[in-house]
């Protein structure tokens, strides 16, 4: 089997006009960065309503289960049946790329290209948002510096500064070093770009006005009398959506079967919502009649927050769920090491399936239709996939078996025919909780009804958090919990399907500008680190441009 890039490099694209007139999207409203990519112009023109599915999955394993492989093939093989549709996803983060997890473009014959692009810089966009978190991380400062009118107390920052590299060593810094002309000194740190809130500002707006009211009302800290200064307090709004102006326009690109996608924004799935931008979304379901999007990690974080965040303010639910697995994150559900992973093990796979089997009750909840992906490796036998499909119909949710790695579109086309069914329903999308309910009552339906846990333990720090979200009238906002992907309890090391625990807070951070409360559970980094062996290691570029390492 040839490498990604390797399949990538020797494809044919079509110009992203021709992709782009295959949306009935017209030339005078592309925005094009080269031959394969364009932006998309604001108002978009397309005056369609089409269906919404939305591919989620069961709690990874480090290498992730192939939810973003899975969407595109799944698009491809809506193509390939005729029906008009395309793909929204998120933009890579170039941390990871550089890093362990490899890029999100797909992979085998199931990709977006030109992959080398969209996993670098693309078309500037994380360059941008960067640009204008660390433009107001500067602007701040500046205030303070020459004279500090609005009386903000530097101790209270809850801004830090942002760059879109694995660099651990910026996690705590000291800022402002070198005497009176350099600054006033104080405590501050790096998050990677995709944990900004300006990411998730982004993602979550309509069009400039609603980006600038979102910017506006953005927390940057707290002055000395306790009270709350945002970014119109600072008077900047107006430069950070000057510097957002295009980021905001959603990414056209295609796939290797000339399926169009959408490749716009990528929040954090853990301590953000896990999306891409709502008007990727929209910009999908307005020109085709199937849109397919993928939400990040598992379904009990991208999963819920997509159905309890994303999709309220995209002002549309999903016609239908497709959970994602693989017989290998399973087989590593149930206790198996993952060096071992690639031999058969049926007992193993059948108790790590518990973890699937609360995925699909979950999903179940929000009354749309629910159905399982089976990802197949090719290190899989029939015996596991024989197991797996029989235990998935006792949960009563229909199994499909798809290859689209190795097959494209053509390893979906089953999974693809009976969602043009389901997606015909009118069931009615319940909500898992109403933002006007109160907090805590909020948090333990997450917890109780998704998790499967008992209750919720609050630490001091977040005992006054929520008396300050309460004061300040931000409870009625939704939740948005920052936990680890590994696990439905706060611990990374619990797999499978854990019963009796508590979930513990450890801190609540009103997120004012992307209009949700961001709850800190067990411990969560914003900056991750590179692992003892990089991919950057493996990379490199020939003088006529051949490029390898990029998995
Ligand atoms: P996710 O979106 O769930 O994080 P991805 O779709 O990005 O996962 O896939 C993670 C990695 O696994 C990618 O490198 C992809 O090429 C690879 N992969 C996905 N599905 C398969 C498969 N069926 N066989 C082999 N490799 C796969
Ligand atoms: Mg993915």
């Amino acid at each position: 089997m040839k490498t990604d890039i390797e399949i990538s490099q020797s494809a044919e694209l079509k110009n992203i006009s021709e992709i782009a007139s295959s949306l009935n999207i017209s030339d005078d409203q592309m925005d094009p960065y080269g031959k394969y990519k364009s932006k998309i112009n604001l108002p978009f023109a397309g005056s369609k309503n089409g269906k919404l599915i939305l591919v989620t999955s069961i709690n990874p394993t480090a290498a992730g289960e192939g939810k973003t492989t899975l969407t595109i093939g799944l698009g491809d093989a809506f193509h390939r049946i005729n029906k008009s549709v395309a793909i929204a996803l998120r933009e890579p983060s170039l941390g990871p790329v550089m890093g362990i997890k490899g890029g999100a473009t797909g992979g085998g014959y199931a990709q977006v290209a030109p992959m080398e692009d969209i996993n670098l810089f693309f078309t500037g966009d994380f360059p941008a948002i960067a640009e204008a978190h660390d433009t107001l991380s500067a602007l701040i400062d500046n205030h303070i510096h020459h004279g500090n009118k609005l009386n903000i107390d530097p101790r209270t920052i809850t801004w830090k500064r942002v760059v879109d590299i694995n660099d651990r060593e910026l996690r705590n810094v000291i800022v402002g070093l070198g005497g009176r002309t350099s600054g006033v000194p104080r405590e501050d740190g790096f998050d990677i770009t995709v944990a900004s809130e300006i990411m998730a500002v982004l993602c979550l707006s309509e069009d400039l006005d609603d980006l600038k009211e979102k910017l506006g009302k953005i927390l940057i800290g707290y002055n000395y009398d306790r009270q709350p200064v945002t970014v119109s307090d600072l008077g900047v709004t107006g430069a950070l959506a000057l510097l957002l102006k295009d980021a905001i326009k959603p990414n056209l690109v295609q796939t290797l079967e000339h399926t169009p996608a959408f490749i716009h924004g990528g929040p954090f799935a853990n301590i953000a919502h896990g999306c891409n931008s709502i008007l990727a979304t929209k910009a999908a379901i307005q020109h085709a009649d199937y849109a397919i999007t993928e939400a990040g990690f598992g379904a009990d974080l991208g999963g819920e927050k997509f159905l309890d965040i994303t999709s309220e303010k995209l002002g549309k639910r999903p016609d239908a769920i497709v959970i994602v697995a693989t017989v290998r994150a399973l087989k590593l559900n149930g206790g198996v090491n993952k060096n071992d992973l690639d031999q058969e093990n049926v007992d193993a796979l059948l108790k790590g399936a518990k973890n699937l089997g609360r995925h699909i009750a979950n999903m179940k909840q929000y009354n749309k239709p629910v159905v399982v992906a089976v990802n197949e490796f090719t290190s899989d036998t029939e015996k596991e996939i024989n197991a797996l499909n029989d235990y998935i119909k006792e949960q009563g949710v229909k199994p499909f078996n798809t290859t689209v790695w190795e097959n494209g579109g053509a390893g979906a086309i089953e999974l693809a025919e009976e969602l043009v069914d389901v997606c015909d329903n009118n069931q009615e999308f319940k909500p898992l909780y109403n933002n006007d309910d109160d907090f805590m009552d909020k948090l333990n339906a997450i917890v109780t009804k998704i998790y499967g846990g008992n209750g919720v333990v609050l630490s001091n720090k977040a005992k006054t958090q929520l008396k300050k979200l309460v004061k300040n009238g931000w409870d009625k906002l939704p939740i948005c919990v920052a936990k680890t992907q590994y696990s439905f309890t706060d611990n990374a090391k619990e797999l499978g399907a854990p019963v009796d625990f508590s979930i513990n807070v450890s801190d609540i951070q009103p997120k004012l500008g992307a209009g949700f409360i961001v709850v800190l559970t067990g411990k969560i980094l914003t900056m991750p680190g590179l692992p003892s062996h990089p991919a950057a290691l493996d990379m490199d570029i020939d003088n006529d441009g051949k490029i390898t390492g990029l998995f």
